[in-house]
């Protein structure tokens, strides 16, 4: 019997190393930032596979974080993350999940390095303007979660 994940994967069947799944936040959108940060996704070697604005409920955002259910920051993820639109991506690039995490920095722009997206874009540890995949599995859950095959380019 397979379990949730390996049924979405067989289903999509495009589990890769070279795509990962981005969302440029409502907090970033709403700054006017979703097109800088666009050009740093291309600037930097990733080829946009799939990209549209979305205004997600909380409901789909409570779907999109349900790692997270039960941690003391779940409902405000939510609420923010469906606060207004944002903009979902699928990138490509070699080694796709590690190249995206190390350009959007550490997840508290605090402790961002000098140069990533969450240094120059985020204002706080919640809203920190992007979003990346963790893992292979996860970019291939992630993306097929917004996007439809068709969608793919
Ligand atoms: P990342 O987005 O870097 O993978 P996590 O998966 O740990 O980070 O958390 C998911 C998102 O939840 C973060 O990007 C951030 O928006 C929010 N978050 C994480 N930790 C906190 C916190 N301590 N307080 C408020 N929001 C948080
Ligand atoms: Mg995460």
């Amino acid at each position: 019997m397979l379990g949730k994940n390996e049924k979405t994967i067989s289903k999509y069947n495009y589990i890769m190393s070279n795509l990962t799944f981005g969302i440029i936040k409502p907090d970033a959108v709403r700054a006017g930032n979703a097109g800088k940060i666009v050009d740093r996704v291309l600037s930097n070697g990733f080829k946009v596979r799939g990209m549209k604005l979305i205004h997600q409920t909380r409901k789909q955002a409570e779907g999109f974080y349900s790692v997270h259910a039960g941690k003391g920051f779940f409902d405000e993820l939510t609420e923010f993350m469906s606060s207004g639109p944002c903009v979902v991506l699928a990138l490509e690039k070699d080694n796709a999940v590690p190249a995206w995490r190390e350009l959007m920095g550490a997840t508290n722009p605090a402790e961002a390095a000098e140069g990533t997206l969450r240094k120059d874009f985020a204002s706080s540890i919640g809203e920190n303007a992007v979003h990346g995949s963790d893992s292979d599995e996860n970019a291939a859950i992630e993306i097929a979660y917004f996007f439809s095959k068709l969608e793919l380019v």
